[in-house]
This record gives C-alpha cells, sequence and structure tokens, in this order.
C-alpha cells in the first residue's frame, strides 16, 4: 500500500498540539482527500468493468492501481477524522499512520487491542471496499460464462431455445457446430464507453474548432489509442439520441488527454451541437475504434495527404511520429479552400522548422493573405510529383471530402501508385431513412415486422436471428442485417453505417451475406466471420451474434 500524499501528514508531524484553526484546517484537508479518494475509488471500478469483459489485463492493473490509491486516500481522510475526535495531537495522529504504513506495531496498542482480533474501522472499511470490487469481478465472469455456455448449447442442440430459422441455413463452413470462436466478442478494440470532461477549447478558424477531454477525476485517460482512430459521441442535442464519430487528432504520446477537430456543418446536427458545448461540460464518449492508422510500422516513409477537416488523422499520424522521432520522411500535403481555413497551420509550420524529415506542402484555393507562402491551388499531379519524389514507392494515406478522395485516386493511379498502397478514410455517415425506427435512439421499434421463428418468411424475404437477444426478424434482400436489428428493437452499436468505422462489427453464427463496403473489417475479422451490421445483406437466412 502507497504511503499517502506527503503535504498532510509531514505537516502534522510538526505540530505538537492544534489550535481550533488548525483542527479545522486539519478536518478540511481530510474531508477533501476523502472526496478525492471516493472519486478515485469510482472512477478505478468503472475502469475496471470496462477492461474486465475485454480482458484488457493492463488496463486491468491500472484500475485495480486507481481503486488501491483510492482507499488509502480515503482511508488516511477516516483516520485523520476520527483522531480529530478523539482529541488526539496531530503528531500522534501523524505517526500512528506511518506505523500503520510501515507494519509496525503501536506501542500501548500492541497489548491493548480495541475492536475485534484487534481490527480498526479502517480495516473494516478497507476490506469491505474489497470484497465489493472481488464481488463485482466475480459477478461479472459468472454472467460472463452464462452466456456462453447459453450460446454453446444452443448452437450445438443441447438446449431448447426459440430460436430455430425458419428455413434451413446456407451455411458457414462450420454449419451446426460451434464455431471455433463462438463467445468472443468482435474485434472492436478495446471499446471504452464513458464519460470526459471538456477541458479546453481552440477555435482554429471562423468554422473549426478543438476540443481537449480529460478523464473526470484528473487521471490519464482511461483508454488507448492508435494514431488514425477515432471515437464516437453519443449525444441528445434535441430529443433523440444521435451518434456522430470523430478522429482523434492528438497523438496516442499524451496520455492525459485527447482532442478531437470538429468541423461545423452547415445544418449539421451532431457538428453544431459540438460547437456550442463549453468547457467543464462533460461527453458520453465510446472509443477508440478504427483501422485507418499508422505507427510507423511497414514503411519507411508515409505520404499524408488530406482535404478540409480529413486532417485530422493525418495530425495525429504527424504528432505521433514526430512525438517519437520517427527518422522516416513524412510528406505531409493538404489541400483547402482559403487560406483562412488552414486548421493547424501554425503548428505544421512549426513542426517543419523543427524535424527536417517532415516535407509539409499546404495548398488554397483562394488565398486573401499577402503573406501566403504556400501554394495556391488545388493538389494537382504537378503539385504531387513536387512535393514527393518517387510517390509510387511510397506508403499513401488518403482523407478528405468524397470529391476530393475521387480526384485524389485517380490521379495518382495516373502517376503509377498501385491501389494497394493507399489507405483512404471517409468522413461521410449516414443516418437512417427518416421514418424508419431507430433501435439504438430508444425510439419503438417497428414490431409487426418481427416474426416468430416458426412463421414462414414469404418467398424471397430471408429471417435474421439474434442468437443473443432471442429475436428475429424479416430481411428482405434491400434491407441490411443493422435496419433488421433495427426494426425489432435489438441494439446494435453503430456510428457511419457506410462501412467504415467498424462499430456494427457482429459475428456471422450463420448463412452468408454480401457487403458493398468492407472498409471497416480487418483481415482477421473476415477469417472470424465477423461483418458489418450496416453493409450485410442477404437474400437467405442468417444468424449472428447480437
Ligand atoms: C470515421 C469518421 C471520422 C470522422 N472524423 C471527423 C473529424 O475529425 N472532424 C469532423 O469534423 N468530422 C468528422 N467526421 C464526420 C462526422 O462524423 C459527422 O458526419 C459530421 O460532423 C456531420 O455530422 P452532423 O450531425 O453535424 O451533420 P448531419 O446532421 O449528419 O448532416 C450531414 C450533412 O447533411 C447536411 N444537412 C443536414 N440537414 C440538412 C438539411 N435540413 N438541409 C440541407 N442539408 C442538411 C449537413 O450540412 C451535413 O453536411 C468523421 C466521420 C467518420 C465516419
Amino acid at each position: 500500500m502507497r504511503p499517502p500524499r506527503k503535504e498532510l501528514y509531514p505537516s502534522m508531524i510538526e505540530l505538537a498540539e492544534t489550535t481550533p484553526e488548525q483542527s479545522a484546517e486539519l478536518e478540511r484537508r481530510a474531508r477533501a482527500r476523502m472526496l478525492a479518494g471516493a472519486a478515485l475509488m469510482a472512477s478505478g471500478v468503472e475502469r475496471l468493468n470496462s477492461a474486465t469483459p475485454d480482458e484488457d489485463l493492463t488496463a486491468m492493473k491500472e484500475a485495480a492501481e486507481r481503486t488501491r490509491e483510492g482507499v488509502v486516500q480515503f482511508e488516511s481522510g477516516v483516520a485523520t477524522l476520527q483522531a480529530l475526535a478523539n482529541d488526539t495531537a496531530p503528531r500522534d495522529i501523524a505517526l500512528a499512520w506511518f506505523r500503520t504504513n510501515m507494519g509496525l506495531l503501536p506501542p500501548a496498542d500492541a497489548r491493548n487491542p480495541h475492536g475485534f482480533i484487534g481490527l480498526t474501522a479502517f480495516h473494516y472499511f478497507t476490506m469491505l471496499v474489497l470484497a465489493v470490487v472481488t464481488a463485482t469481478l466475480i459477478w461479472m465472469n459468472f454472467s460472463k460464462m452464462r452466456r456462453a455456455q447459453t450460446l454453446v448449447a444452443r448452437l450445438t442442440g443441447g438446449a431448447q431455445s426459440a430460436v430455430t430459422p425458419a428455413a434451413p441455413v446456407v451455411s458457414l463452413a462450420q454449419p451446426a457446430q460451434v464455431p471455433p470462436n463462438a463467445t468472443d466478442t468482435p474485434s472492436k478494440p478495446n471499446s471504452w464507453t464513458g464519460l470526459l470532461r471538456v477541458a479546453r477549447i481552440f477555435e482554429e478558424t471562423s468554422n473549426v474548432r478543438t476540443l481537449r477531454l480529460v478523464d473526470l477525476t484528473g487521471n490519464e485517460l482511461p483508454f488507448r489509442h492508435l494514431p488514425g482512430q477515432f471515437v464516437t459521441f453519443t449525444v441528445k442535442p434535441i430529443d433523440q439520441t444521435i451518434r456522430r464519430s470523430y478522429t482523434i487528432a492528438s497523438s496516442p504520446t499524451r496520455r492525459d488527454y485527447c482532442e478531437v477537430t470538429i468541423k461545423r456543418e452547415e445544418k449539421g446536427t451532431v457538428s453544431s451541437f459540438l460547437h456550442h458545448v463549453h468547457e467543464g461540460d462533460t461527453l458520453q464518449v465510446t472509443g477508440p475504434s478504427g483501422i485507418f492508422t499508422f505507427i510507423g510500422e511497414g514503411a519507411n516513409s508515409i505520404v499524408l495527404i488530406s482535404g478540409g477537416v480529413g486532417i485530422t488523422p493525418m495530425m495525429s499520424v504527424l504528432r505521433f511520429l514526430t512525438d517519437r522521432s520517427w527518422a522516416g520522411d513524412i510528406f505531409f500535403v493538404h489541400g483547402c479552400k482559403s487560406d483562412q481555413d488552414v486548421i493547424y497551420q501554425q503548428e505544421l509550420e512549426y513542426l517543419q522548422r523543427r524535424y527536417p524529415n517532415l516535407h509539409l506542402t499546404i495548398a488554397a484555393n483562394e488565398v486573401a493573405s499577402a503573406g501566403w507562402t504556400h501554394s495556391r491551388g488545388s493538389i494537382t499531379q504537378e503539385l504531387l510529383a513536387q512535393a514527393v519524389p518517387h510517390i509510387q514507392t511510397r506508403r499513401i494515406h488518403l482523407c478528405g471530402p468524397p470529391g476530393m478522395m475521387a480526384a485524389m485516386k485517380s490521379t495518382l493511379a495516373e502517376m503509377g501508385v498501385p491501389a494497394d498502397q493507399i489507405k483512404s478514410e471517409v468522413f461521410i455517415g449516414r443516418e437512417r431513412p427518416v421514418g424508419a425506427a431507430d433501435g439504438a435512439s430508444g425510439l419503438s421499434p417497428a414490431a409487426p415486422t418481427a416474426v416468430p421463428a416458426e412463421t414462414a418468411a414469404p418467398p424471397g424475404v430471408a429471417v435474421a436471428t439474434f442468437a443473443r437477444s432471442k429475436r428475429t426478424a424479416l430481411m428482405p434482400p434491400n434491407k441490411t442485417v443493422l435496419e433488421a436489428a433495427e426494426d425489432i428493437g435489438v441494439n446494435i452499436e453503430y456510428s457511419c453505417r457506410v462501412g467504415v468505422c467498424g462499430l456494427c462489427k457482429v459475428k456471422l453464427l450463420s448463412g452468408a451475406v454480401t457487403m458493398d463496403v468492407q472498409e471497416g473489417l480487418s483481415a482477421q475479422d473476415k477469417e472470424d466471420s465477423i461483418i458489418l451490421a450496416c453493409q450485410a445483406k442477404s437474400a437467405a437466412d442468417v444468424s449472428v451474434d447480437a
């Protein structure tokens, strides 16, 4: 157990007796310590809850550490209050505390222990906290095992189930057997959900701002991300819950905060909402997610091409690589509407001065300022050839508005860049068509489309079985698994709905699906029969783990 923070006890050692003012001050500090300790314990347990299902051992260790630190702080506050109530001299309070922490027996108490077998109230309190944490962990483990058992039993036909597919299913590789990782959750990396506080707001341009988000208790961020990943905000701007994804523009090397940079879209629901939050507000965050990442491995140079707010993943990569003193060449090519719209301009220029391996090119279509030293116009083939020598041999990351991305891809193809050297991410998201039910938003599901498994589906209409929820829904050929789930109120997380963000990954248990876009899936996901619910359609019955 760690000793308490230094300020309280060392100062008490010097006080043989207390005046009423000193007692009041000691009491105030003890209560502050108890409050801080309780907050630490709460955040530790919360962190433990989110880390345990993913078996994230590092996070679990940190959570246990945080809880322990909270107990120590709380305990020290209680000890002080108790001693003040007993009129004990401050020096004796401090000495007693040090003895306890160093495992020394207090001379008087060793002979005359108080309480049952010599335990004090502090011991009881610590034991209570540890018992609650242990019970929570055991309960979580048991419920996980129970879910696994139920699923395995259902898949092997060993348990009665209401979820028998109405018609023979088109089989995966292993039809009526237990899939090798039937109980694995899809590889949603480290998906943490909780509240973060807006600590600082930086206005970048007239319609772009950066929110710096921090842990509520002032500790390190409760998750770890890779450069290029994004988080998803769940907000309720009016009376409907909405989710939108925003790339973490800061570097993972900064453990105390993450920053998102948001462009306010004309009539954009969530971006406008986020342009009205204030420092001190809290936001519900899920993440991190995404595979549009680069950590300096697998290539000895990198070309980062962005347009507009598509600069955010590039900035995270750049900040990470420069923080880590990566030795490879970084070609940073950014295009924007006007010289007034360049996000992070000063920081980019500063980094260019400090890192000779950073080659910066900024192109603005409209230039108003006389002091503009960068390029004018769009990112053309000529500009690229000049900015990035031997571009055909380099790994390229591309992000920007859809039009710019399409133009860039054909320019790069003309320049002889193989398509598999280009990684890209689109920022567009899509909401469900107006009038459609939205299970995730908490609106009432359109019940009539839910069918009992025994009911035969009309010809040409497949049945989607949501195995974990024990529900089935009709799924006409033009309907996705996500939409079918929403029809009956089965909750599958989602954000972009265009196959990019990967939040709606689910495991396909039986059947086969087609997906127009699969950008959100890794090679491993595909091997593990993970599908994107927002893209998956099928002409035949399917069963998924949701
Ligand atoms: C993986 C990923 C990462 C992303 N990262 C970022 C990022 O770092 N920074 C960033 O700014 N964005 C980012 N986005 C985009 C972001 O998620 C949102 O899509 C964007 O902010 C728009 O959301 P919104 O709710 O404000 O707009 P929505 O309400 O969804 O509107 C979308 C578009 O439709 C238009 N529109 C809406 N209502 C109307 C109407 N009545 N009439 C006419 N037009 C209308 C809006 O102008 C807007 O352009 C990312 C998206 C993804 C998928």
